[in-house]
Parts: C-alpha cells; structure tokens; sequence
C-alpha cells in the first residue's frame, strides 16, 4: 500500500511504477479510481480513510511517500489507516520517504539514525531512519541538476529582524509591513529576474505572502506568467500547472503550495524571495529545478531574501541561532560522537562556540543492550539537591525527581531585594593577583562590575571553579581537571548570563548566585 496526500503524487508515483511494466491497483476519490484488486495499490490517504470498511486484506509492507506529513496521533488518516491494516497483520511493516526529515516546530521525523545517533524525541512517528542520500551525491552522480547559484548585486530583503512564531515562521502581516517598505526592491528584483531568465525555459518564483506574490506578478509578462496560491481551485490549479509543464507559461509564481512533490523537469531557474525557516526546506524549495531533462545543463538559483543557507550543509535540526553561524563538528567528550551543532569556526577552522545542549551520540545500555541517547550536555542546569546535569528548559530533576528552582524566580526575587544586585551579564575577564590566585571579574553592557576570587591552593575553591567552567568550553571540549591557574585558558571560558551578587556590610558586592545557560524570559546580553 503506497500513501500520499496528494493526488498529483498518487498519479505519479502509479504510472512510474507501471512505467517498469507492472498493474497497480489506484485508489483516490480526486483521480475517480477506487481499486485495491492488484497486489500494490496507490491511495490518497484521504479516500482510504474515508474508506476503511474496504480494507478487509492483509498487506505486508505499507510506503508512505512525503511521509513528513504523519502524525501519531490517533485519530490522524495516517493513524487510522495503519491501525485497520494492522488488524490484518500484527507484523505490518511501515516505511517513510521523505526529504525533510526534519522541521522546525515539528521536530525530526525519527528517532535514531543509522549512523548511530538519536535525532528525535522518544515517540517519533519512525523508529530508525535506513537510508540517506545527500543531495551532494544525487548531483555527483547525475541523478540531480547541478545548481548554479548565482549572488544577486543588488537589493535583497532581509526578514531577519522580524520576529518568529514556535514553528520559526514569520507572520503575514509582518512580512507585509516589510514588504511594502521595499517596493522598489521588489521592482528591481523582478527586472533582474527578467534578464537572468532571457536564456531559461521555466522560472519558478516563490513568494513571502499573497499580497507580495501579486504584486510580484505585476511586473512580469502577463502572457507568460500565472500565480498558484492556497486558495486557487484545484481545477484552476491543474490548469495552470499543465499549461507551465508544457511551456505555454514561462513563470510560475507561488506562496508555498509548490514546495514538495511538484515535479516539472524542464524548470532551469528558481527565484527565491522568501525566508525559509530550515535548511531542508531551503533545499525542497531549490530541488524542484534540479529534475533532469533534455538539454538542461544546470539551473540557476537566485536567493533574494538572504537566507543564506549552503544548498549541501547537513541538517543541523534547530533554528539558525544568527546569520554568521554555520554548522560545525563537536566532538562529544564523554562518548566521542561527531555532532553537528550551529556555531562559529575561527580562521583556522577551529570551533570557537556553538549551540548544541545534549550529545546526541547512541550509547548501547550494558544491562539490555538497548541503545540510549549520550548523556553529555554542553549546556546544562545544575540540580541544587542532587548535582545532576539537566536540559536547560527541565523543571523536574531526571536524576532526583526533585522540582527545579525555576532561574526566572531567583532573577524576580533578587530583582525585588534591595540589598542584591543583578548583574546581566555580556563577558567576564581573569587575572592572576597572587600566585594560583585568579579574581575573575563579570562584567554588564553599561559596564558595571563584580567579581570573585577563586585560590587554586584550596581543594574546594578549585572544584568549584571547574564545576562552573570545565565542561562549558566554547570549543565543547573537555577539561580533564585545571591543578593550577596557568593551565586556564581565559579566552575559551563560557560567561554566565546572570550574576546575583548581595550586598555585605564589611565586603561590599558578593556573588551569591551564577546562571548559566539561562533560557528564561529576561533577556540575556549580547556577548559577541
Ligand atoms: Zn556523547
Ligand atoms: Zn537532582
């Protein structure tokens, strides 16, 4: 049983598979076919869904195609049809095909990569993902289009400044604010378009929002341009898509409707004018010019919008914390797994921070021989009653179970106190005053100060100096154990983001409290 949501790919993916000489059975209200007499059938989710007293057989395997768009949970189609066949057979098989494994808000797809990593949460649709095929090596071995990228020298938009939803998206009405005080960019950007596209066969635009898409529209030949948006009937829709397959129409406008699963192999030109959130769907967006055909030697992409993403940058699975970061390799300390993180190389190529909170290394427990994820955190939150490394965001104790001071009411409280001062934090500094004496200094954006002394001499000043520093490194090693103060490298120390300090009669300023890692909802100072 092979799953879509989409007519289009039922029908595709049917006549591929007769294409090899075989009968496939079609089920999809939308294609007026409902057949499952043939030993493989392709369905729409939605018919069979609709159809589940039809389902009285046993299938062995079930392929979802797109299968990003599964959700467990029960009363989903996808759920359900699972579900009535698994009544036939307990064993049913389930695989996934997809090119975003992973998106923003949603998360990864899976659970464990072959590789030997965890990726998503425990309860992911898919258990295990079997096969990857990078884009790199689809290209390499002609099975893709070569991209040529193109950096356009000439305005571009820059929505970076805009705010984001949970699922990292921009709302509407922001980016048509945005939108509207750019309209000259627009323009030009369009004009642009025009004579990049003098020598290609089919351009597809992809737009932010209705309005800009419109607009977008405006500018171009009205002979030779249509706009495909959520709202076009799906006759219309057909229409204009069979009309740009066969070249009557040279560009395609849209606002994300055409970003997976379109398929027109002759377009050789994508204009990017909209964010996209991840990596993935930056590469979904280009990969529907890199469709083989006849007298296409590559396509050109241009990126108006200054995502800045690299066409064959690995998945990093979280938001892209700035515009200068780029994924980079951090070795875990505890298991020795290469993770991908988001973070910043100096010029030797040397990692000097990152964002990863948790080594995602599979470590095989030693009692049942299950695989568990690596419990090694980059960042962390300190139980005060057990000592345990928690995720930044827990609120219960995984080792103790005991609640979690909440950092956000230790900032209130010291905040409300008159005699406590709340430090935010933007970098600290070190220097040795005595010998294996360091008096470290944090200091704020207006530049106010407090500091502490830590005496390397002294067994316990030592730990609590290592307790802070040792496994925050920026460059996500590990410190064995610093004996003495030369061994302290100043310059690779994480600072906190918030120091409490109290005041005291006879000392004045004296820090009582350092968060780390904070991600609560003060904001934090800037420390680059
Ligand atoms: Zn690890
Ligand atoms: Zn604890």
């Amino acid at each position: 049983m092979v799953l879509t949501h989409v007519k289009e790919l039922v029908e595709q993916n049917a006549q591929k598979y007769e294409s090899y000489g075989l009968t496939a059975s079609v089920f999809s209200a939308g294609l007026n076919k409902k057949e499952l007499d043939q030993q493989v059938t392709f369905a729409s989710v939605q018919s069979l869904a609709r159809n589940l007293d039809k389902l009285n057989t046993f299938y062995s395997l079930i392929i979802i195609d797109e299968c990003h768009r599964v959700s467990t949970a029960q009363d989903s189609q996808y759920m359900q049809v699972i579900s009535c066949l698994k009544r036939y057979n307990p064993k049913l098989m389930l695989l996934g095909l997809t090119a975003t494994p992973y998106r923003l808000g949603h998360g990864w797809i899976y659970r464990e990569h072959y590789h030997g990593f965890i990726r998503g949460e425990e309860g992911s649709p898919f258990a295990k993902c079997i096969y990857e095929l990078p884009l790199r090596y689809m290209i390499s071995n002609q099975y893709l289009t070569p991209p040529n990228k193109l950096d356009p020298a000439i305005e571009h938009y820059d929505f970076s400044s805009l705010a984001t939803d949970s699922l990292g998206r921009y709302s509407e009405s922001d980016m048509n604010n945005l939108l509207n005080s750019h309209t000259r960019a627009t323009k030009s950007i369009i004009e642009h378009i025009l004579v990049q596209a003098e020598s290609r066969r089919g351009v597809m635009i992809f737009a932010a929002t209705v309005m800009h898409a419109k607009e977008i529209v405006s500018y171009l030949p009205v002979n030779e341009t249509e706009l495909v948006i959520g709202d076009t009937e799906n006759k219309q829709r057909d229409n204009i898509i069979a009309r740009f397959k066969s070249k009557e129409i040279k560009f395609l406008v849209n606002v994300s409707v055409l970003t997976t699963g379109f398929d027109a192999p002759h377009v050789d030109f994508i204009a990017i004018l909209r964010p996209t959130e991840s990596v993935s769907l930056y590469q979904q967006i280009v990969g529907r010019g890199l469709r083989l055909d006849e007298g296409k030697d590559d396509c050109l992409i241009i990126d108006y919008a200054g995502n800045d993403f690299d066409l064959f940058h690995p998945e990093v699975g979280a938001k892209k914390p700035n515009s200068d970061s780029e994924p980079v390799q951090v070795l875990c300390p505890g298991c020795g797994f290469a993770n991908t993180f988001w973070g910043k190389l100096d010029e030797q190529g040397k990692v000097v921070e990152h964002y990863g909170r948790r080594c995602q290394g599979v470590l095989e427990d030693e009692v049942d021989g299950e695989s568990m994820q690596c419990d090694f955190r980059f960042k962390f939150k300190e139980c005060s009653h057990c000592g345990a490394e928690n995720d930044i965001a827990a609120r219960q104790c995984h080792s103790c179970g005991e609640i979690m001071a909440d950092p956000d009411d230790k900032l209130r409280d010291a905040l409300n106190l008159k005699s406590a001062l709340v430090l935010r934090c933007c970098g600290m500094t070190a220097e040795v005053i005595k010998p294996q004496v360091l008096k470290v200094t944090y200091f704020d954006e207006d530049g106010a100060d407090v500091s502490e002394v830590y005496d390397f001499t002294n067994k316990g000043s030592r730990y609590y100096f290592h307790r802070n520093f040792a496994k925050r490194l920026k460059s996500g090693s590990a410190v064995g154990e610093w004996k003495n103060v030369e061994e302290v490298n100043i310059t690779l120390l994480s600072p906190p983001d918030f120091v409490i300090a109290k005041q005291h009669k006879k000392y004045g300023w004296q820090i009582s409290d350092k968060l780390f890692d904070y991600d609560g909802s003060y904001r934090v100072a800037d420390k680059s």
